[in-house]
C-alpha cells in the first residue's frame, strides 16, 4: 500500500469512529431524556392555512397574503420610531403576574414548517399572566412563544443589527380562550424581544429552550420536555419589565388579525452565533433550512406609538 493511500485509509477509518461516537452520544442523550417525538397528522384544512411563504417572488408570498394581510389599516410589523413616540401614563406599569416564575411540569416545542412554536403545560391549571401598561386592568394569559429571524419589527438606531425577534403570545383572560380573542380588538398581547447576532462576548440572556430545538428540525414534528423546564420568566429572561414601546396592530403570519396590542421591549439583546445555528438548521416543509420568516414592514397609517420610561 503507498502512504498515499495509508493517508486516506487512516482517514475514513477516523470519519468512521467518529459517526459511531456521535451516534452512540445521541442514543445515551436521547436515553436520558426519556424523550417523545414523533411526526404530527396534519390536515388538509391545516395545510391549507400553512401555505404561505416568505417570498414575494411566490405567488403565496407576503404581498399576496389573503384577508385583513392586505385590506387592513392596523396591520404589523411596523418601524416604530417612524414616527415621534408618545409618553404614557407611569400610573399602571406593565407587570408578570401568576405562574410567571413557576417550572411547568413540561414544555412542547413544535416545527410548523414556518418556525418553532413552544408552549408549557402547567400543574393546575397555572398560567403566566401580564397587566397593566398598554393592557390597562386587563389581565392577559400566556398562550406561546415563538421566533422571527431577521427581526420584524425595526427602529432607526438598530438598524440592520436586529437579527431575532421572540413573540410571546398572550390572550385577553375575558375571552377564555386564544381562539375567543383572536377576533376581538382587545384579544392578543404580544411581548416582543429582540436580539443581535455576536461572535464573542457574553450574551446578556440565557435562552433556556434552545437545546429542545434538535429534536424538531424536520417540518410537523414535535416534542415535549419533562425533565429541563425552564418558566416562562427564564424564557422571557427578565421579571421586572424594561423600558417598552406600544402600539395596536395585527398578527405578522396569514390572516393577520387585527387583534394585538404590541409590547416591544426596547432593547437589542445580544445572542452568540452559535446560538443562532441552532434556530437556523429548523427546516421548512420542502426539507430546507428556513432561511427567513418575517414580515415586511407595514405602514402606520396615523397609529400612535407609546413609550413607557423607566417603569
Ligand atoms: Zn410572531
Amino acid at each position: 500500500m503507498t502512504s498515499k493511500n495509508k493517508v486516506r485509509q487512516n482517514i475514513f477509518f477516523l470519519i468512521f469512529v467518529s459517526i459511531i461516537i456521535d451516534k452512540s452520544c445521541g442514543f445515551f442523550k436521547h436515553a436520558e431524556l426519556h424523550y417523545r417525538k414523533h411526526h404530527r397528522v396534519i390536515t388538509n384544512e391545516t395545510k391549507q392555512y400553512l401555505q404561505f411563504t416568505y417570498e414575494d417572488k411566490n405567488d403565496d408570498g407576503p404581498s399576496h397574503w389573503p384577508s385583513s394581510c392586505n385590506s387592513g389599516h392596523n396591520q404589523s410589523p411596523i418601524a416604530y420610531d417612524l414616527v415621534p413616540l408618545l409618553a404614557a401614563s407611569h400610573q399602571h406599569p406593565l407587570k408578570l403576574i401568576g405562574a410567571y416564575n413557576t417550572r411547568p411540569k413540561q414544555v412542547h416545542v413544535i416545527n410548523s414548517g414556518h418556525g418553532a412554536t413552544f408552549s408549557f403545560v402547567y400543574q393546575n391549571n397555572a398560567v403566566p399572566q401580564i397587566t397593566g401598561g398598554p393592557l390597562h386592568d386587563d389581565i392577559y394569559n400566556f398562550a406561546s412563544f415563538h421566533f422571527h429571524y431577521p427581526c420584524e419589527h425595526r427602529t432607526l438606531k438598530y438598524r440592520n443589527r436586529c437579527n431575532l425577534e421572540l413573540h410571546f403570545v398572550h390572550f385577553n383572560s375575558k375571552y377564555q380562550t386564544i381562539e375567543n380573542s383572536i377576533d376581538k380588538s382587545d384579544g392578543l398581547a404580544v411581548i416582543a424581544v429582540l436580539f443581535e447576532e455576536t461572535e464573542w462576548g457574553q450574551p446578556l440572556k440565557s435562552l433556556p429552550f434552545l437545546p429542545m430545538l434538535h429534536h424538531i428540525y424536520e417540518p410537523d414534528t414535535d416534542y415535549s420536555e419533562i425533565y429541563h423546564v425552564f418558566s416562562y420568566a427564564d424564557a422571557l429572561g427578565f421579571r421586572t419589565v424594561p423600558k417598552i414601546v406600544s402600539y395596536k396592530g395585527s398578527l405578522t403570519t396569514p390572516g393577520c388579525a387585527e387583534s394585538v396590542t404590541w409590547i416591544v421591549v426596547d432593547h437589542l439583546f445580544l445572542i452568540l452565533e452559535n446560538d443562532m445555528d441552532k434556530i437556523y438548521k429548523v427546516r421548512d416543509h420542502e426539507g430546507l433550512r428556513i432561511k427567513r420568516n418575517n414580515r415586511p414592514i407595514q405602514p402606520i397609517n396615523g397609529r400612535k406609538v407609546y413609550v413607557y420610561n423607566d417603569l
